[in-house]
């Protein structure tokens, strides 16, 4: 977000005491008018409020909250769910909730705290992976730090992406993911890096954008960063997930896939998932509440699966995920494709094969890394 937009969207900006000297807390003195700032003593002031409705939802997005974390930062991802193939991947959270809206976002079931947070104690961060890094200094690790937050959207307060790019050159053998629905890659694009920060951007359709990911940058305008990024060295993936189905589907899912494969060779992209919509049902009501029923999403026929998430019928899971692999390998047999969070069944279908016998993804499924972590950490 724009320094411009950052001050229309967010109401209050609260600081605990002990942040106030992070460099993340001066950003927000500087960025955000006097009234809107409230020094307080401890997060623990605030008020968590579970099953929040609507308008409480809506409102956690115009809170900011500026706090040190005291849990542990690092986790494997929680994707992980029986019956489910997952790939080796952990994450780094420095933050929690978005100030961006997408109608489908797993956090509307997650958050019970209604502010946006940035955790303001990155060095505690670093210092974790650092001991984590001697007891697993010869593993391969993926890291990610959009799991619970977007990773760049707020970069413009938090001013991390430039101190992990920096961090990440003392880990070479170490991958770090931003995933992203901004296009806020100005505080690290033009610095030097070891090639091992992967920048990635959820993708859909403009249609879908417009229709279900409000305050999000437009397709236009996140192909246009990844194409900087790529310029600049920088490994970049694209997580076209969720899939979501829609009368034109077939149509504006090709249209996209041809953006893509044009502005883009299969070796200057690490990877593209692709993953259909999910949800927990118990979000459903707030869903309907926040967007009404011309959402796509609220209007969508689902069916519970092993994880107890609503999906689409499996037939047409299969179907749209097989239409866009052809797709992509029409262009070119070498995009890496992968399905993310889905079943053996749906693998067979859609690539005939298992990720862990495939050549370009047996090392993203390789478990050895996840089994040493879970000793370690236990
Ligand atoms: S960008 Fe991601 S975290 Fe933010 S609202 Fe959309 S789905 Fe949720």
């Amino acid at each position: 977000m724009t320094e411009k937009n950052l001050i229309k969207q967010f109401k209050n900006i609260y600081i605990e005491e002990n942040s106030l000297s992070s460099n993340s807390a001066k950003r927000a003195l500087q960025i955000f008018p006097k009234d809107r700032i409230h020094i307080i003593k401890d997060k623990s002031e605030l008020k968590n409020l579970s099953n929040m409705n609507a308008e409480q939802f809506n409102e956690s997005k115009k809170n900011l909250l500026l706090s040190s974390f005291k849990g542990k930062f690092f986790k494997r991802c929680p994707g992980v769910r029986p019956g489910l193939i997952c790939c080796n991947y952990f994450v780094l959270n420095l933050g929690q909730h978005c100030e961006m809206d997408c109608s489908y976002c797993y956090l509307q079931n997650l958050i019970n705290f209604p502010f946006v947070t940035i955790y303001t104690n990155i060095e505690d961060a670093l210092n974790e992976l650092t001991e984590i890094s001697k007891e697993m200094k010869d593993q391969k690790l993926r890291i990610g730090t959009g799991e619970i937050t977007d990773s760049l959207s707020l970069d413009d307060i938090s001013l991390y992406s430039a101190r992990l790019v920096d961090y990440f050159k003392e880990k070479p053998d170490w991958t770090l993911e931003f995933k992203t629905k901004s296009a806020n890659i100005k505080n690290f694009v033009y610095k030097e890096h070891c090639g091992n920060i992967i920048v990635s951007w959820s993708l859909n359709p403009q249609h879908i954008i417009e229709k279900e990911e409000h305050n999000t940058a437009n397709l236009k305008e996140r192909l246009n960063a990844a194409r900087l990024c790529r310029d600049k060295g920088f490994p970049v993936a694209f997580h076209l997930d969720p899939v979501i189905y829609h009368k034109e589907w077939k149509e504006n899912y090709s249209d996209m896939i041809h953006k893509i494969c044009t502005l883009f060779k299969p070796e200057e992209v690490s990877h593209i998932s692709l993953g259909a919509l999910r949800f927990q049902p118990e979000q459903r009501h707030l869903m309907r509440e926040r967007f009404g029923m011309n959402s796509l999403i609220t209007k969508g026929e689902y069916f519970k699966s092993s994880d107890g998430k609503l999906r689409y019928d499996s037939n047409l899971r299969q179907e749209m995920f097989r239409f866009i692999f052809s797709q992509f390998k029409d262009y070119h047999s070498k995009w890496n494709l992968f399905l993310c969070m889905e079943n053996k069944e749906n693998w067979m279908a859609t690539a005939n094969n298992i990720p862990s016998r495939i050549d370009h993804t047996k090392s993203l499924f390789d478990l050895k890394p996840v089994r040493l972590f879970s000793r370690v950490s236990s």
